[in-house]
């Protein structure tokens, strides 16, 4: 019976170096009125949560182990160990560059919660989807496949990311956002005693020009924002525009 929270979450993908930090220090000083997540490079975990204030930082992938052979990956208690409390899951990069399935998504999220992370579960339709009209269909099959049993409103973020706009400057028209995002809305309440409590993200090419009037539309809770969180004189008036 409470109402979704409002995160305006930052997604820095392959960049940053330690002078990004600086960047950090800048978001972390302002008064940002709403939970703000920035998912550094995990070469910058560490001293990403010595600089972030009130700010949540974030992995962007975990693997679904514990731990073992598995070079080059991180468990989801390795980033609970640096300080995360987040991680993004299924990015359409992720999803499109390393294979990533439904199902192996959902086996991540179970071991990010195991770890005590909350997860920010990504999803969206390809442009050939949308063109096709299967857009409702292929995040109704992403939200079923890639959300684990275990997800509550407490531990669980939906994103929705269409791949086309992610990086593009194109962004869905308020109806087509909001459409998916009724949508989401109606499977997590069938299936989750706390659905109506999620917070649901928009993600693609969010930037300050645009970001009220996402954030006006029905059951946006937030967004996940790629290019525009790299610089804290972006990411700080998409922030104000949420909070
Ligand atoms: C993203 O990668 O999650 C994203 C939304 O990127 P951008 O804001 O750059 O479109």
């Amino acid at each position: 019976p409470h109402s979704p929270r409002k995160l305006a979450a930052g997604n820095w993908k392959m960049n940053g170096l330690t002078a990004a930090l600086s960047e950090l220090d800048a978001l972390a000083a302002r008064d940002n009125g709403c939970d703000v997540l920035i998912c550094p490079p995990f070469t910058l975990l560490t001293p990403a949560v010595a600089h972030a204030g009130e700010i949540a930082i974030g992995g962007q992938d975990c693997h679904a182990a514990e731990s073992g052979a598995h070079t080059g990956d991180i468990s989801a208690a390795m980033l609970k160990d640096a300080g995360a409390s987040h991680v993004i899951l299924g990015h359409s990069e992720r999803r499109a560059d390393h294979a990533e399935t439904d199902a192996s998504v959902r086996a991540k999220a179970v071991a990010a919660h195991e770890a005590g992370l909350i997860t920010v579960i990504c999803l969206g339709e390809t442009e050939a989807e949308r063109d096709a009209g299967d857009t409702l269909r292929v995040i109704e099959t992403q939200l079923a496949g890639s959300v684990p049993d275990c997800a509550t409103a407490s531990n669980t973020v939906i994103a929705y990311e269409p791949v086309w706009a992610i990086g593009t400057g194109r962004t869905p028209t308020n109806d087509e956002i909001a459409q998916v995002h009724a949508r989401l809305r109606e499977k997590l309440v069938e299936r989750f005693s706390d659905g109506a409590a999620f917070t649901l993200l928009y993600g693609g090419s969010v930037k300050p020009g645009n970001a009220s009037v996402i954030f006006d539309i029905e059951h946006v809770n937030g967004a996940l924002v790629g290019g525009a969180s790299l610089k804290a004189a972006d990411f700080g008036p998409i922030i104000d525009a949420l909070a």
